[in-house]
């Protein structure tokens, strides 16, 4: 792992390296671009930031053109070079890499000439005074996407023997792009960097070691990146097991849109690290852009009325095409490894239309209300997808909190506000149960239609009402399936229940709030104030988190250690 310092003075850039070391850094580029005027006096500092730093270094003086900040001499840059590679006076040698951008390498026998003699490709050689002398990282950079001639640029680098390590960074416009990357690395012939900047290429930089990189750059501060989307040294060895991942690692992740915050990571590497397994959970951002919906037939989630039909276009079939091609390719692709996912907004719906067409096996709390939030994928020991099952964990996590509110909840009045996909999840999951469900929503069109599903579905009771209505209703137990109460979302401060409510209520209700951050939010407050016993949507997330880890390793996740992480990340 190297981590990039863009090097501004000597004595700092000197200090980060120190402090590099000491996250557990191997490596570190010293990235010269900004510092470097085109003066070759400024040579000696140079040399001894490479004589004084801690670590094994790249030296790097990156061209305008390929992303950095030199836009001086070419030839001042090329001397600078040929200058630090050849050192070898008192207190001064060179660095272990130097790197230098494909495209300025090949631009003139000249250029290509003296940086043939910065790393002397002849004379480096074991026992000779040019023993030391650096390695050519040759490099291609592409900001904007994947470059359309990425074939024609490998085999070009190919052709240059002078370059002991071959770098390629673009920009991944999804996550179908890391693939190809993954492939080069597969097929290359000598040492190779290949990561993809941006916050679809994460997966690129944190997997690395499985596909046999070279290398992954990892910043010492999240703001300290030098290309999009790097991760922090801290990141990639605490959260992501970075020491740990192999060529055998099996790769989970979470889905959704976005991901970036999401708790997921955090509880699920944990219990890979504590139970021993080798295996690693890693953001999947797929985006909720809508395409190319139209026009499709019949599925086979439609075709039962007493299932919540199956998302098709607008809205709610947000990304679809998108969720569906990635989908397809992270599962079909020989060594990514994908052996299960944990799914999020806005694509529970997508996953249940994606099983319905490819004939996966699902289970009934997932058909009946057509959203999923977990994909479970068998493979053997060759790695072809054996079986793949995609299941609802939200609904089962949301009744073994509320059992311990109110005991058992057949029988039981349940009110749950709002008639979005946790609440279809949940109401649909209480029917099943034997509860008697009354769904309050904002439209009570949508409230009208679950609680019709429910009970075309289940044949247990269950009504709609309107959301103001919800403050004089009694029920024995409350779940809130809105976002008002969450932090960043619409209503951050404000409780979806009302003073009468607390007022008006049956002695011994429980509420189970499923918004888990803040962790105490106004709702919780005021049932606690009002004498409610009150559940945590913590204790939601923890229960179907480890519902999914189940379903992957066909074991339980340590204790209660998932609800002790989202505890603790919550509260600091
Ligand atoms: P969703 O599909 O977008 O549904 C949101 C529901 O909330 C809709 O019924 C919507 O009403 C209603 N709503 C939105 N804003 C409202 C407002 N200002 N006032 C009243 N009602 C409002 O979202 P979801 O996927 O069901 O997620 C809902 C919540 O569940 C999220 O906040 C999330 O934090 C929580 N969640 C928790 C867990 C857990 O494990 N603890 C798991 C998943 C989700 P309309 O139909 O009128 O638009």
């Amino acid at each position: 792992m190297c981590v990039p310092i863009m090097v501004h003075d000597i004595h700092t850039a000197l200090a980060d390296a120190v402090a590099a070391r000491d996250a557990g850094a191997d490596l570190v580029e010293f990235r010269i671009d900004e510092f470097f005027s085109g003066d070759l006096d400024e040579a000696p500092g140079i040399l001894r930031m490479i004589a004084e730093s801690p670590l094994p270094c790249i030296v790097t003086c990156r061209h305008k053109s390929e992303g950095g900040q030199y836009d001086g001499e070419e030839d001042a840059r090329v001397s600078l070079y040929e200058r630090l590679g050849t050192a070898s006076g008192k207190d001064e040698h060179p660095p272990r890499y130097l790197d230098f951008e494909l495209d300025r390498y090949t631009s003139s026998e000249n250029i290509k000439q003296k940086m043939n003699l910065a790393i002397d490709a002849i004379g480096r050689q074991r026992g000779s005074p040019r023993e030391h002398a650096p390695s050519l990282i040759l490099s291609n950079h592409d900001f904007a996407s994947r470059p359309a001639d990425l074939s024609r640029r490998v085999l070009k680098m190919r052709g240059e023997e002078a370059g002991s390590v071959m770098k390629f960074a673009y920009r991944a416009r999804s996550l179908r792009d890391n693939l190809e990357l993954f492939d080069l690395l597969a097929e290359r012939d000598r040492p190779m960097i290949a990561l993809a900047m941006g916050e679809f290429g994460l997966i690129s930089r944190i997997l690395a070691p499985k596909f046999g990189g070279f290398l992954t750059f990892a910043s010492l501060r999240p703001t300290s990146t030098t290309a999009p989307g790097q991760p922090t040294v801290s990141e990639l060895l605490d959260l992501y097991r970075f020491r740990s991942i192999n060529a055998e690692t099996k790769v989970y992740g979470i889905v959704g849109w976005p991901v970036g915050h999401s708790l997921s990571p955090l509880v699920h590497n944990a219990a890979f690290e504590a139970l021993g397994i080798n295996a690693v959970y890693v953001p999947l951002p797929v985006p909720d852009r809508a395409e190319g919906v139209q026009g499709q037939e019949k599925e086979e989630g439609q075709v039962d009325t007493g299932r919540m039909p199956v998302p098709r276009d607008g809205v709610e079939s947000a990304g679809y095409a998108s969720f569906k091609a990635t989908m397809l390719a992270l599962i079909d692709h020989p060594r990514f490894d994908l052996c299960g996912a944990s799914v999020t907004i806005p694509h529970k719906e997508n996953l249940v239309r994606l099983a319905s067409e490819q004939g996966w096996e699902m289970d009934d709390l997932s058909k009946s209300c057509s959203a999923a939030n977990t994909l479970v994928i068998d493979r053997d020991a060759a790695g072809a997808a054996t079986g793949i099952r995609v299941l609802n964990t939200d609904g089962p996590a949301a009744i073994a909190c509320l059992r311990e509110g109110i005991g058992e909840v057949a029988g039981k009045r349940i009110g749950i506000l709002g008639a979005g996909g946790v609440a279809r999840a949940i109401a649909m999951a209480l029917g099943m149960a034997g509860a008697s469900v009354t769904i309050y929503n904002r439209s009570t069109s949508r409230a009208s239609e679950l609680a019709q599903a429910v009970t075309n579905n289940t044949g247990a009771a269950c009504k709609a009402a309107e959301l103001a209505d919800a403050d004089m209703a009694h029920h024995e137990a409350w779940v809130n399936c809105t976002p008002v109460g969450m932090k960043g979302g619409p209503h951050p401060g404000a409780s979806v229940l009302g003073d009468a409510a607390f007022r008006n209520s049956l002695p011994g209700t429980a509420v189970l709030d499923t918004v888990y951050n803040p962790i105490r939010t106004p709702l919780l407050e005021r049932a606690g104030a009002a004498g409610w016993r009150t559940i945590d949507g913590v204790s939601m997330f923890a229960r179907q988190a480890e519902a999914q880890f189940h379903a992957w390793m066909g074991r339980n996740s340590p204790g209660s250690l998932f609800e002790r992480l989202v505890r603790e990340r919550l509260a600091t």
